[in-house]
């Protein structure tokens, strides 16, 4: 009878026991789900109902951006056309590779990161 109830117990502390786990593996070595990279906790951002899924801050960047047209798309405004031709110019941009070239592509680069 001691021995059915310690099985009883052992097996409940597996079910206990194992939402634990991925947050001792979350802790040690966290990865981006959108590009694969290796990042620490601190420049992960986390979702709300399902944490275990991390994305970097370029990556959420980059999702945002995706968020914002496809949302202008759906919903037509001045401003969500003026969000088009702009991601329309930053499209031209990075086709033609300018957004690599030595201080212009530095310019460039730092108008982006203030842009919609
Ligand atoms: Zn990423």
């Amino acid at each position: 009878m001691l021995g059915w109830w310690l099985q009883c117990i052992e097996a409940q502390l597996e079910v206990v026991l194992m939402p634990v786990q991925p947050e001792q593996e979350r802790a040690s070595g966290a990865g981006c789900w959108c590009c694969g990279t290796e990042y620490p906790e601190a420049e992960l951002v986390r979702l709300g109902r399902h944490p275990e899924v991390g994305v970097c801050l370029q990556c959420a960047r980059w999702l945002q951006r995706r968020a914002v047209r496809r949302y202008d798309g759906q919903h037509p405004s001045p401003a969500g056309r003026l969000r088009g031709g702009i991601h329309a110019v930053r499209s031209a941009v990075i086709r033609k590779g300018w957004h690599q070239r030595g201080m212009l592509g530095s310019v460039l680069r730092l108008i982006d990161r203030h842009l919609p």
